[in-house]
């Protein structure tokens, strides 16, 4: 199915990520820590335009493959992660930039900015290249990177906060 978004045009999948979110793990399964805990009861409270944009996908947005806390501030979480989406990149604008190269290698870093602003506290970029990839994962996998900012909702102390 082609899904054009912002700067991007996929050919997705939606029944097979369909298959894969069903049988994937709730973050809360893989890890115990209270950002994984606290990331998978404040998604519940995310607006509509982002559940929308999960669903057009047919992500469920509980089951990452990887979540974890930048940093917290004022009781507002700045998480990172991403989710494993079957499909391909039919065109794409890349947020990575290349901050330094030599011959044998390249670092790069994910600009905020030029990543897919669902709203301020929610963003969105994609790549081919995918990280920690089982035999679960569907085929051919493309990643979806996020930075969001979430409330801390647990009822205990929130740990990340100096
Ligand atoms: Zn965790």
């Amino acid at each position: 199915m082609r899904i054009t978004l912002g700067e991007y045009i996929f050919d997705i999948s939606t029944d097979e990520n369909e298959k894969y979110y069903k049988n994937e793990r709730y973050v809360s399964e893989g890890c115990e820590c209270d950002g994984c805990r606290n990331y998978e009861l404040a998604v519940e409270q995310v607006s509509y335009e982002i559940r929308e944009m999960f669903k057009r996908f047919s992500i469920d947005i509980k089951k990452p493959a990887e979540v974890y806390v930048n940093y917290s501030q004022n009781n507002i979480l700045c998480y990172g992660g991403f989710y494993h989406l079957c499909g391909t990149i039919i065109k794409r604008e890349s947020p990575w930039e290349i901050i330094s190269e030599t011959k044998n290698s390249a670092v790069s870093h994910l600009n905020e900015n030029r990543m897919i602003w669902l709203e301020k506290s929610f963003r969105i970029a994609f790549q081919e290249g995918c990280a920690l990839l089982n035999e679960n994962s569907p085929l051919p996998c493309i990643q979806m990177e996020i930075a969001a900012y979430l409330p801390w909702v647990l009822t205990k102390k929130n740990i990340y906060e100096c």
